[in-house]
């Protein structure tokens, strides 16, 4: 044998981790008193227990307690008892906890890793060397978010008490990027890990004891779908952050519907592996391997479903075959592990049943020729070929090992199909040309795009999805917001709109028209044919307006998805327009005054005050357009991430009956600088105001489709923008019922909704960045450098 032959002839030695300390703690701990709880050591009330294996060999790991609603309500209660105290800190103090929490993590590192993989079975490269330091990155980085939180959030209030539910994928680091923001915001969290995966949770809690985390700060709590759901039911918590499956994020969107609760959903995703013809492709084969491979595929925003163009597919396919014949399936604990096992019996038996569901299909599964261990629910890396965009392995969450081919001619092509699914979580793109790569980037509805990469984390940056990928943002400043309280200035609550005529109104003498609806930059007559009257503050017929319907709005909804002039201009282009309008309203100031006055009944002067406040906030949003930016990021990796605000898309706004003008102004001007299209409700009772703004649009450059206004009645027209699944975006000030249903009929889409709780605001203070961040979503872009 030569050398040559004896070096092609060499395997890899076993090369095992240590799980002695391990073992050994898993030994010492009575896990039948697992349940954290101000700062002690609890047992569940109902004494149950469940039971916790080691994925790699099923043995039984460790028996722990089953929490229940009791369990959850004591430990809801003791982050409340904490609250002010832990709020009423100082920054820094808040700072040197999270610091603490992170060095003390630092210490107990290995200790951290070998626990997840044996827990989850994770090979321990990934949670030695991703995991476990990135957990510990975000508590270091959010110490600083803690102390700089009075400059960088003026006026910040906590958001309170935080329920928080997690999945088994990332235990360790998803519990870091919930409980460390949180903390740095002054809140105080009851945390929830997955029933598979509780263990790193439970040595976190030592840690935090150890680290001086004040009692009742921190509260974890074990169980499955009922202790879930009990914290999301729970009257006293003010905000619930959840990742896990769209499906239970759906369920948790209406079971917090009309709560007044704070949301944040971080769920499931499709995401486009893309790789144009002049990529480099040993580099996109690596990528590929990490985008889809680590940690077994069990990854919300894994690259499952790969994008080749036409004229390398052959090539590159032949290339991923080698390369998975090669990748090492085995033992968590072995350093040389590239796939370990799947988390549990039933993810396997998932798992395996869509890959046979995706050949029934038509898909050729492919899987390289080699062995799986004796035990452990290991599952071989597939490939699917043949896969026409409807197969279920194009289509569903696999959360496996499995991978899904399509061939694009073209960059259009290619783009069509990367958002061809209901989820927007993350998208990897791979070419050689940064011109073409960039240009992709912002056309793809994703929350992340890795450019010539994948998978890349880090604190500073923030992560989340579109559509049913969720919403909201972790990481970053964007990330804090969602633990800071609304600062909204609520006015009144709003009653509900009495019963109003349904159909046609009685034949009135004076009155001029009838206004129209306005769509696609038409007057258009109601598709009922109806209209309603408009009465003025003495109760007489001032005029009719058009009684939309169903189909109405969704024809607005198509004008509004088909005015994409006004999504793709230019920051400066939508900013002249809105000063523009600012201007055409004001050289019609007076007749708005008389309007304003005569239908709402207030004085002569404060319908005079409202015309000029709504061309003040015009000309502020105006001016905020080209302003409102995102940021550049430079995490500790060779790449710049670039924090892209991007219109939400199709926003629906319905609004209340006070400040009929000045309402209106405040919302859909803020929607309009950000580059969103719009269909307004505007006030029921007085529509008039928005009816008379048809012409002053028309004669200010407002491209057609970007602001359609469908009158009628609000509380019926919210449900159907609701239920609407075109609708990227919904607000509604109006009556605390409306805007419970706004909520609950979002879940088509899981469509970002912002309701006023059922009160009208405080319009003369409804300016600012809080109106522009709810009309942007964040894109993280990463984009490397180097060799
Ligand atoms: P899952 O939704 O089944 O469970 C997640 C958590 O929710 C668990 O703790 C579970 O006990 C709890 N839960 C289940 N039913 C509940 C209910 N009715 N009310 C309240 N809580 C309930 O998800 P999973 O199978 O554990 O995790 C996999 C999913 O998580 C995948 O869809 C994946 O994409 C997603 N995920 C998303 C992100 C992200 O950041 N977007 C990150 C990791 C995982």
């Amino acid at each position: 044998m030569n050398i040559l032959e004896r070096y092609q002839a060499m395997d890899y030695g076993p090369a095992p981790e240590g799980r002695g300390d391990a073992d050994a703690w898993l030994k010492a701990r009575d896990f039948g008193k697992a349940l954290f709880i101000g700062g002690a050591w609890k047992a569940a009330a109902s004494g149950k227990t469940f039971d916790v294996a080691e994925p790699s060999s099923g043995k039984l790991l460790a028996k722990v307690s089953d929490a229940g609603a009791v369990d959850v309500d004591a430990a809801v209660t003791a982050a409340r008892k904490a609250l002010a105290a832990w709020s009423r800190k100082s920054g820094y103090e808040r700072a040197r906890v999270l610091y603490a929490v992170g060095r003390a993590m630092q210490r107990h590192q290995r200790l951290f890793a070998v626990l997840e993989s044996i827990d989850n079975g994770k090979p321990i490269r990934e949670s030695r060397d991703i995991d476990v330091p990135l957990a510990i990155r975000h508590f270091i980085h959010h110490a600083g978010w803690a102390q700089a939180l009075d400059r960088e959030f003026p006026d910040a209030k906590s958001a309170g008490v935080v329920g928080q539910i997690i999945p088994w994928n990332f235990p360790l680091l998803m519990l870091a990027w919930k409980i460390a923001p949180a903390l740095a915001a002054g809140c105080t969290v009851v945390l929830k890990p997955a029933e598979f995966t509780p263990l790193t949770a439970i040595l976190f809690a030592e840690i935090c004891e150890r680290a001086g985390v004040p009692k009742g700060v921190v509260n974890i709590v074990h169980g499955g779908p009922e202790a879930g759901a009990a914290i999301v039911n729970h009257a006293d918590v003010d905000k619930i952050a959840f990742t896990g499956s769209s499906e239970v994020g759906k369920i948790i969107r209406k079971a917090t519907a009309g709560s007044g609760k704070k949301l944040s959903l971080e769920l499931g995703g499709k995401s486009p592996f893309m790789v144009f013809e002049d990529a480099d492709l040993d580099s996109a084969v690596e990528g590929l391997v990490d985008g889809i491979w680590f940690n077994q595929g069990q990854v919300c925003c894994a690259g499952s479903r790969l994008l080749v163009q036409e004229g390398i597919a052959e090539a590159f396919i032949a290339k991923v075959k080698t390369r998975m014949s090669r990748l090492r399936v085995g033992a968590p604990l072995d350093k040389n592990t590239d796939i370990g096992p799947l988390v549990d019996r039933t993810q396997l038996d998932r798992v395996a049943g869509l890959v046979a569901e995706g050949a029934k299909q038509g898909a050729q599964c492919w899987q390289p020729d080699m062995a799986l261990p004796s035990s452990g629910y290991f599952h071989l890396p597939t490939l699917a070929t043949g896969v026409s965009p409807a197969n279920i392995l194009a289509q569903e969450e696999v959360f496996g090992p499995v991978l899904a081919v399509m061939t694009f001619r073209n960059t259009e092509e290619a783009i069509e199909l990367a958002n061809n699914t209901r989820f927007g979580l993350a998208a990897s793109v791979w070419s050689e040309n940064v011109n073409l790569a960039l240009h992709v980037a912002p056309q793809l509805k994703a929350g992340v795009v890795w450019i010539n990469g994948t998978n890349m984390f880090d604190a500073a940056c923030g992560f989340g999805g579109y559509r049913e990928s969720g919403f909201g943002r972790e990481g970053g400043k964007e990330g804090m917001y969602e633990y800071l309280a609304d600062r909204t200035a609520y006015g009144a609550a709003i009653k509900p709109a009495k019963e109003r005529p349904a159909g046609e109104a009685e034949e009135a003498s004076g009155i001029d028209r009838t206004a129209k609806l306005f769509i696609g930059g038409k007057q258009v007559r109601p598709d009922g044919g109806y209209s309603y009257p408009v009465l003025d503050r003495k109760g007489k017929l001032a005029g009719e307006a058009g009684l939309g319907n169903r189909k109405d709005i969704r024809d607005a909804v198509s004008a509004a998805r088909a005015g994409k002039a006004w999504a793709e201009a230019t920051a400066y282009n939508r900013s002249q327009v809105l000063y523009y309008l600012a201007e055409n309203l004001s050289a019609r100031a007076d007749e708005f005054a008389v309007r304003i006055a005569r239908l709402t009944g207030v004085s002569a002067k404060a319908a005079a005050a409202e015309v000029d406040r709504s061309i003040e906030r015009l000309f502020y949003y105006a001016g905020m357009a080209d302003k409102f930016e995102g940021r550049a990021h430079q995490p500790p990796a060779r790449a710049v991430t670039l924090a892209l605000h991007e219109p939400v898309g199709v926003v629906g706004i319905v609004l209340p009956d006070d400040a009929p003008l000045l309402g209106f102004v405040s919302l859909v001007a803020p929607a309009l600088a950000m580059g969103n299209t719009v269909v307004a409700v505007p006030s029921e009772r007085a529509p008039l105001l928005a009816t008379d703004l048809y012409q002053v649009l028309e004669t200010s450059d407002v491209p057609a489709g970007a602001v359609n206004i469908v009158t009628g009645r609000a509380s019926e027209l919210a449900g159907v923008l609701a239920m609407h699944d075109d609708v990227d975006g919904l607000w509604v000030v109006a009556d605390a019922d409306t805007c419970r249903l706004a909520e609950e009929h979002s879940v088509g889409n899981l469509k970002r909704v912002w309701t006023a709780k059922g009160h009208t605001l405080n319009w003369d203070a409804a300016e600012g960045e809080a109106f522009l961040r709810r009309a942007v979503e964040v894109k993280n872009v990463w984009v490397p450098y180097g060799d």
